[in-house]
């Protein structure tokens, strides 16, 4: 098996790879592609996978949950997870806190699950690229790399995330986005729920306490216009749970954030010339609008991208029609719901909305 982390030799990619017609580029090693390029070089195809990071999953820029009826092929759980979540506690505004049970959820280490998404993506037979960026996308399908290579692949996977390239390249953007800010904190005592923060002040979006062990990641997450008001909501959020006492008022480390789609799902396939493209995860905008969860389906997303790909490349003509109306089938349902409860507080934001707008509420599902 290769090992995907650290950066690869120049040189060595290109006598590894040879061809500047590999059948499948795979762009970004998230879950998305990780998958995608697991499943097209476990049906034989010749993958390359281009990632601009030099270390896969690092920096993490998730709050790390996942349900609990989650699963992934070849992943072993116990290597990830940080603990379980058997609850859900939603606090709106300063009402009293409200338990549900149903949901139960999983803290992973979200770098240690990329890595290991990578190394069997590796192991299937795909080749890992680490620290090269796809600089442009032309209209024939020819992908330019920051090392000054052009490839021109058979068929090519967009999971390059919510700016994806790729995606810009057949007409696509997620233009409606959530910008989070988080922190890691020292929690005082160990907890066993996902702490959601529902506000007026938290615009498009809302904060989060979720334990992992002896720390938490504490975050705020709110509309793309409110993103300057964001640094101050993190830190009045941190203050105040240090002063209840939940969480050490000295801590507070590895800072990180990103971006979230939360305008729904885009059609997630095109062509560049003879070129079959696929968007997968955040570049197809699979994230749900009013949570922000887009891991599960990255991962469900990318494998059936590399699938669709397989066939097509195959002779199935329709093959990536197919996949467009797979997704449509496990998400629209879901994603309709949301962006209504999302524009709902949006347009008003009093604590009966913000807690019927919440998954936790049985209003929500009514
Ligand atoms: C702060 C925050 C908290 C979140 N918390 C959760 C959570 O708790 N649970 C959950 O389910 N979801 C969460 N999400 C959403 C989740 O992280 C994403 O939906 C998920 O990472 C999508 O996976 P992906 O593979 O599509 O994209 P990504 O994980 O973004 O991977 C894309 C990859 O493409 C690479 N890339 C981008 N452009 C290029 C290029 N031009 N060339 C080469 N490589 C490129 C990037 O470096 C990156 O590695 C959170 C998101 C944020 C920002």
């Amino acid at each position: 098996m290769s090992c995907p982390d650290g950066a690869r030799e120049d040189s060595a990619f290109t006598e590894r790879t040879g061809a500047q017609r590999p059948d499948v580029l795979v762009v970004g090693l998230g879950p998305a592609g990780a998958r995608a390029a697991a499943v097209a070089a476990a049906a034989g195809l010749q993958v390359l996978a281009i990632e601009r990071r030099t270390r896969i999953g690092d920096p993490v820029q998730c709050a790390e949950l996942v349900s609990a009826a989650f699963t992934v092929e070849a992943m072993r759980w116990e290597a990830v997870t940080a603990q379980g979540i058997s609850r859900m506690v939603t606090r709106v505004e300063d009402e009293p806190p409200e338990s549900a049970e149903g949901f139960a959820g999983r803290m992973i280490s979200r770098r240690q699950f990329d890595q290991r998404l990578a190394e069997h993506a590796a192991a299937c037979g795909a080749l890992l690229v680490l620290g090269v960026t796809v600089s442009a996308v032309a209209a024939d399908g020819r992908v330019r790399l920051s090392n000054g290579q052009t490839l021109w692949p058979r068929a090519l996977i967009g999971a390059d995330g919510p700016r994806s390239r790729v995606g810009a390249a057949i007409g696509r953007a997620n233009r409606e986005l959530v910008v989070a800010r988080q922190v890691t904190v020292r929690l005082e005592a160990p907890y066993d729920a996902t702490d959601i923060f529902l506000r007026a002040e938290y615009r498009g979006g809302y904060a989060w306490l979720f334990p992992k062990g002896r720390d938490a990641n504490l975050g705020v997450g709110v509309d793309h216009a409110s993103r300057e008001r964001l640094k101050s909501l993190l830190e009045a959020l941190h203050s105040e749970l240090a002063a209840d006492g939940r969480i050490s008022a000295a801590s507070g480390s590895m800072l990180t954030g990103g971006l979230i789609p939360v305008g729904g799902r885009l059609r997630a396939f095109g062509r560049l010339g003879t070129v079959a493209v696929a968007l997968a995860g955040d570049a197809a905008g699979l994230t749900n609008p009013v949570t922000g969860a887009g891991i599960e389906a990255a991962v469900r997303s990318g494998e059936l991208a590399g699938r669709a790909v397989c066939a097509w490349l195959g002779g199935a003509g329709e093959a990536l029609q197919d996949y467009e109306e797979e997704l449509g089938d496990l998400y629209d349902g879901a994603y309709a719901r949301a962006q209504r409860h999302r524009r709902a507080v949006l347009r008003c934001a009093d604590a009966r909305s913000l807690r019927r707008g919440w998954i936790s509420s049985p209003e929500y599902w009514a």
